[in-house]
């Protein structure tokens, strides 16, 4: 028995889902970004009392395992973990048609608690069922791997099976579709064959097509191409059967012989963002046809402060856990306060460097980190770019130490060669600048690293940072970025204030406002003016720690995107 089904509840229920979906450390079915939003979109639902409920896939295999040599080469392994430890296997089966047979689907349930009486279900699809043939078992394995087929067999696990799985959760009645990014996008398929049941051969009508329109939020995630997923129309067909196909291709939503996620999810969703503001005209941009409005992402500001920074916050401004409004009035916390905090996160993260890789940092000296999945637009190496400048930076102005930690996908090489040319620079530094490359970066290293160093550096290729929320998870922790101004960093910056921009007309001249702003504004003022640089920490936290978390952005998707269909869904 569920614990809240929506027919006990006067709200309408919304159901989230996400491919990937990062809810703790031992739970490594997330790979970046993405899951990371979901895992905290789904605690401050879980804190605020959203009636929501999420579905993603279960990856036995987790993401993967990142192992580096001496020379950077990345190799990969399994992340085995245990389901039956942290989850509790639910006995409903359902059936998915996947090229023309049925495959079993089943799912576990995570229980998210957070400040509210109110807990949120997680529900991981597995098909790993003795019904089903070997590679159908295999088919909720790997997150982001196989080929373009298995991804397009998981893409309908996840949206026709999970639909189905709902229902027979018994969660009925009102639902609010919010697909967070395009993965889950074959849902509204799923949707429609249950409008249209029974009408017999009755054309589609576009008021079905409305009707379902009315039930879904779609979030893009992307402007990056390969970030949206799309199959031939050949495969679609194969996997989906004809009759789908033909239903699929009377909706309208698929174009040059091949089916796009987004373009299916645009075509279904009544309402569409982008997740920051620079993002939404982008994507706009991109689909000029479609409604596209943007809101900001966040982070889960009690997850992504460090334990001296919680303190501080407790002992402070205490009502910064339930309302995190409240972290505008760090701005009133004693600067020496806060270099306290700084100084303890910065003990823990270089113990944690030792412990990892036996090299010790000397705590005083300014530590720049940067971390995210290592792929080409992310630009991991920027810094690296002239190591002769960073040497006479750290030289002439003052010592400089870098930690930093990323995974590249298998399949990229293109990443797994930053990663390399990362440790050639850090060979070429030697010890003027200390260069750690951390391994397998993770949720648990990603806090430990936010908050530990003491500046934050983000160099996307613009405009191909949809938000970025690593620089967030360092504000709520005092630490002011250095970054390209793309994605949230646009909204987030102020120059001098909560950190500094890296001004771009084109490449050459980025790297040298790069190296520019360290030698020149930055590095003086951490070591010629601590209070200066301990006041720009506190700003980054009462600026942007106040607002760029997912407690401020979940109740601007209730007030904009949700809640609107509540009362109307309601009358
Ligand atoms: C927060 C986080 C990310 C996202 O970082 P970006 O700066 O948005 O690229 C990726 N991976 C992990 C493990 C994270 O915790």
């Amino acid at each position: 028995m569920e614990i809240f089904p929506a027919v006990q509840s006067q709200l309408v229920t919304v159901a989230y889902f996400s491919m990937e979906i990062s809810l703790e450390p031992a739970i490594p079915t997330y790979s970046g970004g993405l899951g990371v939003l979901a895992g905290d979109t789904l605690r401050s639902a879980a804190d605020l009392g959203v009636p929501i409920v999420a579905v993603t896939l279960l990856y036995r295999q987790g993401y993967f395992r990142q192992h580096l040599d001496a020379s950077g080469n990345q190799t990969e392994s399994p992340d085995l973990w245990n389901p039956e430890v942290l989850l509790e296997p639910l006995a409903p089966r359902v059936a998915v048609t996947l090229e023309g047979r049925e495959v079993e689907v089943r799912a576990w349930r995570y229980l998210l608690r957070g400040l509210s009486e109110h807990p949120v279900l997680i529900y991981f699809l597995d098909t790993a069922l003795p019904e089903n043939s070997r590679w159908d078992q295999t088919l909720t394995d790997f997150l982001y791997g196989g080929d373009d087929h298995y991804r397009l067999c998981q893409e309908v696990i996840l949206g026709f099976g999970g639909v189905a799985i709902l229902k027979a959760l018994g969660w009925e009645g009102k639902i609010i579709y919010h697909l967070n990014e395009g993965h889950s996008a074959l849902l509204t398929l799923s949707l429609l064959e249950r409008q249209i049941e029974g009408r017999g051969g009755e054309i589609l009508q576009e008021a079905d097509v409305e009707a379902i329109r009315k039930l879904c939020v779609f979030t893009t995630h992307t402007p990056v191409p390969a970030g949206h997923d799309q199959y031939s129309w050949e495969m679609a067909q194969h996997v989906l059967g004809a009759e789908r196909s033909a239903l699929l291709e009377a909706t309208q939503s698929c174009f040059d012989n091949s089916l796009n996620m987004t373009y299916l999810a645009l075509r279904f969703a009544h309402y569409i963002n982008g997740v920051a503001m620079r993002h939404g005209q982008v994507s706009l941009g991109m689909f000029p046809r479609y409604p596209i409005n943007a809101i900001s992402n966040g982070v889960h500001a009690f997850t992504w402060t460090s334990l001296p920074f919680r303190n501080l916050y407790d002992r402070r401004i205490p009502e910064w856990r339930h309302d995190n409004f409240y972290l505008r009035y760090a701005v009133g916390i004693p600067l020496h306060e806060i270099q306290q905090a700084h100084a303890e996160a910065k003990r823990r993260l270089l113990a944690e460097v030792e412990k990892q890789t036996g090299a010790r940092l000397p705590e005083d000296v300014m530590t720049v980190g940067f971390a995210r999945r290592a792929t080409l637009y992310k630009r991991l190496d920027l810094l690296f770019s002239d190591p002769e400048r960073l040497k006479s930076i750290s030289r002439n102005v003052g010592p400089l130490q870098i930690i930093c930690g990323g995974k590249a996908h298998p399949r990229d090489d293109g990443g797994k060669e930053m990663i390399r040319h990362i440790f050639r620079a850090a060979q070429l530094l030697g010890d003027t600048v200390r260069v750690i490359y951390l391994e397998n970066y993770d949720m648990a290293l990603a806090l430990i690293l936010c908050a530990g160093v003491d500046l934050w550096l983000n160099t996307p290729h613009k405009p191909l940072e949809a938000s970025g929320t690593s620089g967030m998870k360092a504000a709520l922790n005092g630490v002011p970025s250095l970054s390209v101004l793309d994605g949230w960093w646009i909204e987030g910056h102020v120059e001098g204030i909560t950190g500094w921009s890296i001004e771009e007309d084109d490449s050459s001249s980025e790297i040298a406002s790069l190296y520019d702003k360290l030698e020149r504004v930055i590095l003086p003022q951490f070591y010629g003016r601590p209070l200066g640089f301990a006041e720009v920490m506190r700003s980054a936290i009462s600026l942007n720690g106040s607002f760029f978390n997912t407690q401020r952005m979940v109740s601007q998707y209730l007030n904009n995107a949700y809640y609107p269909l509540r009362t109307a869904a309601n009358d």
